[in-house]
This record gives C-alpha cells, sequence and structure tokens, in this order.
C-alpha cells in the first residue's frame, strides 16, 4: 500500500475541491486518505464548496446545483464525465467510483437565495451529477436543497435517473403548487441488453418508469427524456417504439429526446468502451462523430420517428392537455427540460 506525505492540513475543516485537486496532481486519488469507501465500493470524499449556485453558459438554462460531482451510475455517454478532470481525476474509472460530497451545500445555498441579488431564476438540478445517486440516501443534499428551494417558491427542474426521488414526492407537490417543479426522468432505453452495456450503475428502466407513475400519481409534473439516444445501440426503430409506449403505459406526462453528443473527455471514454464492446463499429462512429453532434440529418430523422410514436402512444395528446393548462413561465421550463 503506497503512502503519501500529507498533502493538506487543515485540521478538522474539510478541504474544497481546489485543495483535492491540488493533493490528487501530486498523488492521484489514492492520496485522498480520508475518502471513505462503502459497500457500492466506490470512495467519498466529503468537501466544502464556497458557492452552490452555479451559473452555466451555453445551456438552455443559467444556473444549476450539483450537491455531488462524479456518478456511480456510470453511464458510458455521460457528458459529466469530463467535468472530473477539473479535479485532476480521470474520466474513465474515477468519475464513478471517487464521488465528491459537498456536505455544507445546503447552508450555502440558503444564504444565496436569500441574496437580495437573487430573483428567483429556474434553476436546473442534477445537471453536473445524479443528485439521487445512491449517496443520497446517506447525506440527503438533494432534499434538504429541495427544502430550501420551497422556502423561497423558487422555480427548479430535476434531472434524474434515480427511483430515489419518489422519497422527495411531498416536496415535490408542494412546489409544484406554488411554482415550476418539474421531474425529468432519464430513461433512454427499455432495452434490457442496451441498458445494462450503457448504464452498468443505474436501477432497471422500468423501475425509473415505475417511480414517474407514482410521481403522476401523486400530482408531481413528472416525465421522461429519452436522453441520450445512442446510434446503433439504442437507435432500432423497434427499440424507440417499445421505449415510447412504455413510457406512455407509465403515465408520463411528457417525453422528450436527443441522440448522443461527444466531448472531450467523454468522446474518448465512450470510443474505449465500443471498441471494447463493438470494435467493428469504430469506424462508423468516427464518421458519424466527426464532430460534436451527429449529422443533423440523422438527428431530425430520429426526432421525428420519435414524434410520429409520440402520436401514436396517445403522448402528444397528453402533452396538449397539460399545456393549455399551463402558465408562460412553467412552458418556457418545460422547453428547457426537453433539450437537457
Ligand atoms: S446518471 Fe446521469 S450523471 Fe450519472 S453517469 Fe448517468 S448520465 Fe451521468
Amino acid at each position: 500500500m503506497p503512502s503519501y506525505p500529507l498533502l493538506f492540513d487543515l485540521g478538522s475543516a474539510k478541504p474544497t475541491t481546489r485543495d483535492i485537486a491540488n493533493t490528487v496532481r501530486v498523488g492521484g486519488t489514492a492520496a485522498l486518505t480520508e475518502a471513505e469507501r462503502r459497500a457500492d465500493q466506490a470512495r467519498y470524499q466529503e468537501i466544502t464548496c464556497r458557492s452552490a449556485l452555479n451559473r452555466v453558459k451555453g445551456m438552455p438554462f443559467e444556473w444549476t446545483l450539483n450537491p455531488y460531482r462524479g456518478c456511480t451510475h456510470g453511464c458510458h455517454y455521460c457528458y459529466a464525465r469530463r467535468y472530473h478532470v477539473q479535479f485532476e481525476m480521470n474520466a474513465d474509472d474515477e468519475f464513478a467510483s471517487m464521488i465528491l460530497v459537498k456536505t455544507n451545500f445546503v447552508e450555502v445555498l440558503a444564504r444565496e437565495l436569500e441574496r437580495p441579488s437573487w430573483t428567483g431564476q429556474y434553476i436546473a438540478v442534477g445537471t453536473a451529477t445524479d443528485c439521487y445517486q445512491p449517496i443520497e440516501g446517506h447525506y440527503k443534499l438533494t432534499r434538504r436543497a429541495i427544502e430550501a428551494l420551497l422556502r423561497r417558491r423558487n422555480p427548479m427542474g430535476v434531472v434524474t435517473k434515480g427511483p430515489m426521488v419518489v422519497r422527495d414526492t411531498d416536496l415535490l407537490v408542494a412546489l409544484g403548487k406554488l411554482t415550476t417543479c418539474t421531474v425529468y426522468m432519464s430513461v433512454p432505453t427499455v432495452d434490457e441488453r442496451a441498458w445494462e452495456l450503457l448504464e452498468p450503475g443505474t436501477a432497471h428502466p422500468l423501475q425509473r418508469l415505475r417511480a414517474v407513475r407514482a410521481l403522476v400519481d401523486a400530482g408531481v409534473n413528472a416525465g421522461v427524456l429519452m436522453n441520450p439516444i445512442v446510434p446503433g445501440i439504442s437507435s432500432a426503430r423497434a427499440k424507440l417504439e417499445r421505449t415510447v409506449k412504455t413510457i406512455a403505459d407509465h403515465g408520463a406526462r411528457f417525453v422528450g429526446c436527443n441522440v448522443m453528443f461527444l466531448e472531450d473527455g467523454t468522446r474518448a471514454h465512450f470510443m474505449k468502451f465500443l471498441e471494447r464492446e463493438f470494435p467493428a463499429w469504430l469506424p462508423r462512429y468516427e464518421t458519424l462523430y466527426a464532430k460534436k453532434y451527429a449529422p443533423e440529418e440523422y438527428r431530425k430523422q430520429v426526432q421525428g420517428m420519435i414524434r410520429v410514436l409520440q402520436d401514436r402512444y396517445g403522448l402528444t395528446k397528453r402533452e396538449n392537455a397539460m399545456r393549455e393548462n399551463r402558465t408562460d413561465e412553467s412552458r418556457e421550463a418545460e422547453q428547457v427540460g426537453f433539450t437537457w
């Protein structure tokens, strides 16, 4: 077992992300000696954050909240993989096995929401991590953050693959009565093989859809994002049709979809995954993903097919009926969600 000198000495204070990056740069993740290993074999490093609300550019929303960094769900296509590099960790196994936990997150958020300059903008929760990954059951940072948003009647949308979101139904119902509050359950496919290959640490797709059913029955505005559709693995028409039908059968209020995109960091990881599982597809993928996005024509074809299937299984009618009863603000927030 290698040993490393003490790389930071902060007494009882928890390190910041900068401390973490400095430590890992010198000694690798093995130098994070206080990171706790849990039964899921991931390691959890408690940290302190200076800010909770994060302003983003180039996204369809302006503000995000992420109580954790890294994600044990470990989806191979995850665009958040590349963010782990900021902490000097790799976008491969370390993204899914070394999780940073912002223990002072809720207190910092509460202060930020009280600032006179904060005007109650829409907040996207869980954009660089899954805020309902299993460790949330222990820390409850997401639940407490939603409590803070509820106190301020602050509009929000949360995207997740974690059925644990059902635990917070009481808060989501209460917030939804006051302002925009939407749950976007991510279920790219119900195909078993594609799920096992692409999303190794996630709950079964049907378990996620049962969570959608439970939320909708309780009065939460909950729907499904088929994001991302992965060419060749989950894009076959039969798979798309089965997925849309199953989503409709589970009472989702809406469905959105997008084809996978690959940015640096995630791209390298995904290509390694492809080389391992489908080596013959590499040249076709290199062509399809010569740029960040698959060609527009291909994306339009897939989205067109989804629209046809939405009509066929009654989802378009369901969404239209819902829209008629909504405010301009919530309509706008809903569109924002579709592009996640
Ligand atoms: S659940 Fe979301 S954040 Fe987690 S690995 Fe999968 S895509 Fe990334």
